[in-house]
């Protein structure tokens, strides 16, 4: 048994990540995890919980956003939607 990091729960499914900064986090859920260590978009400020884009360090949910930072982040393309052919 181990103790969720964010909400406290001790849970026997309780699993431990480790950041590339070296912290080992423990949570109880996938939802906890997020709301503890997901970057946060710098544009409209949702989890980013899918791959996301960084430009100079910065990060963005998407192309869109991206784009919001300037310089690098204007030659972004989405690539999500509809793929002719
Ligand atoms: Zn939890
Ligand atoms: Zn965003």
């Amino acid at each position: 048994m181990a103790t969720c990091d964010v909400c406290g729960n001790d849970y026997w499914m309780s699993f431990e990540v480790k950041t590339t900064s070296g912290e080992v986090y423990t949570f109880d859920s996938i939802e906890c995890a997020a709301q503890r260590i997901a970057p946060v978009c710098e544009h409209c400020n949702c989890r980013i919980l899918g791959h996301g884009v960084e430009v100079s360090g910065r990060f963005f949910c998407c192309a869109h956003c991206a784009r919001h930072a300037g310089s690098e982040g204007e030659q972004i393309r989405d690539t999500v939607g509809a793929h002719p052919g």
